[in-house]
C-alpha cells in the first residue's frame, strides 16, 4: 500500500446510491486531479469545498462527518476514504450532490471495483510517509485504540457486537488483502438499537441490503455473514478511513479494542497535535528508481477475488461466527 508517486483516478469514477440517515438518493464523482491538492470534496449544489484531512472533521457520531466552510457537513466519508487510501489515491475531486455519501451495501467493496476498473495514475510528486515516532494511545472506558512505531501498516482491531458476539482481525498492509478481506466487509447493526436509531431520525436509507443485523448472536441477513470475523474487518475499514484524514500513508500500527470514530480521530488528533511524528519521503524508506507510470492500476494489478463478492456465504460462515 506504499507507492512511489502520489496517484490520483485516471479517469471519472461514478457512484449512485442511498445514504444511510437521510436516505435519499446520492451522486458521486471522484475525478483525477492535476496537483497536490488532497481529496477535496465538492458539493455539487452550494459549489463549497473541503479537504479530507482531520481538522475538518465536525462530527463522529455513528459516522464521521467532514464540514465545508459554510458550516454544513458530509457524511459517512470514511468507507470511500479508505478504498482510495489503499490504492494510493491522495488526490482527487470528489463531487457530491447531497450530505451523505451513498452506503451502498454497508462495505468499500463498490467503491473499489469502480476506481480499479477505471484505474489510477501515477502523478509527478514523490509520496511522503506520516513515520509514528511515539506511541499514542486513547482510552475512554473498555475502549481504547493506539497507534505506534511500525516498519509498515498493520490495523488490528476487536470488537465485541453484544456478550456472545466477539469478532477480531489484523490487517497488515497488503493491497489485494485490503481488496479482498476488507474493502468488502459491512457495517453492523444490533436489532434492539434499531428503533432507538429510527426515533433519532437516523438510519431512513438502512436496510438488511446495508448493513449486517444481529439479534443476539444470530444474523438476521439471510446470507449471513461475508466472512467469520466480518464485525473487525469492518472496524479495519473504518479505522483506515478515519486515519486516511492525516492526508498521507501512515507508517505505523494501529490497535483497536471496541474502538470507533470518535476514538479513531481523537488518536489521530492526538498524534498530529504532540508531534509524534515524522514526514519521510518514499525513497528515504525504500530503495527505488522507477520512475512515475502514469498506466499504474490496471485491473490486471488488483485481484479482486469473485469468490469473495456479496452472496457466497455459507452455513459455515454463520456458524464460525456464532462460535466466536
Ligand atoms: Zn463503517
Amino acid at each position: 500500500m506504499f507507492f512511489r508517486y502520489q496517484r490520483t483516478v485516471k479517469k471519472p469514477v461514478h457512484f449512485c446510491g442511498i445514504g444511510l440517515h437521510g436516505g435519499a438518493k446520492v451522486r458521486v464523482s471522484v475525478s483525477p486531479s492535476d496537483r497536490e491538492s488532497g481529496v477535496v470534496f465538492i458539493d455539487e449544489l452550494s459549489g463549497q469545498e473541503a479537504v479530507a484531512n482531520w481538522r475538518n472533521v465536525s462530527c463522529t457520531n455513528f459516522a464521521t462527518s467532514i464540514a465545508y466552510s459554510d458550516g454544513s457537513s458530509l457524511s459517512t466519508v470514511e468507507h470511500l476514504l479508505a478504498a482510495l487510501y489503499a490504492l494510493g489515491v491522495f488526490n482527487a475531486f470528489i463531487k457530491i450532490e447531497g450530505s451523505e455519501v451513498p452506503l451502498c451495501d454497508g462495505s468499500a467493496a463498490d467503491f473499489v471495483r469502480a476506481i480499479c476498473e477505471t484505474g489510477t495514475a501515477d502523478m509527478p510528486f514523490e509520496t511522503k510517509i506520516l513515520c509514528v515516532e511515539k506511541c499514542v494511545l486513547i482510552e475512554s472506558e473498555e475502549r481504547r485504540i493506539s497507534i505506534s512505531p511500525y516498519n509498515g501498516f498493520s490495523v488490528s482491531m476487536k470488537t465485541r457486537v453484544n456478550s456472545e458476539v466477539c469478532h477480531t482481525h489484523t490487517f497488515d498492509s497488503s493491497i489485494d488483502s485490503f481488496v479482498n478481506d476488507i474493502a468488502p466487509a459491512r457495517t453492523f447493526v444490533e436489532m434492539k438499537n434499531i428503533p432507538v436509531m429510527k426515533s433519532a431520525g437516523l438510519i431512513k436509507g438502512g436496510s438488511i441490503k446495508s448493513a449486517v443485523v444481529f439479534n443476539d448472536d444470530k444474523v438476521v441477513n439471510p446470507c449471513g455473514l461475508r466472512f467469520r470475523n466480518e464485525c473487525a474487518r469492518h472496524k479495519v475499514l473504518d479505522a483506515i478511513g478515519d486515519f486516511s484524514l492525516a492526508g498521507m500513508p501512515i507508517f505505523g500500527r494501529i490497535e483497536g479494542v471496541q474502538s470507533g470514530h470518535m476514538l479513531n480521530h481523537s488518536a489521530l488528533k492526538k498524534l498530529i497535535e504532540s508531534e509524534s511524528f515524522s514526514v519521510k519521503k518514499y525513497s528515504d524508506l525504500f530503495c527505488c528508481d522507477e520512475r512515475p507510470d502514469l498506466n499504474s492500476l490496471s485491473s490486471n494489478e488488483i485481484h479482486i477475488k469473485t469468490a469473495s463478492s456479496p452472496g457466497r456465504n455459507s452455513a459455515r460462515a454463520r456458524e464460525e461466527a456464532a462460535a466466536v
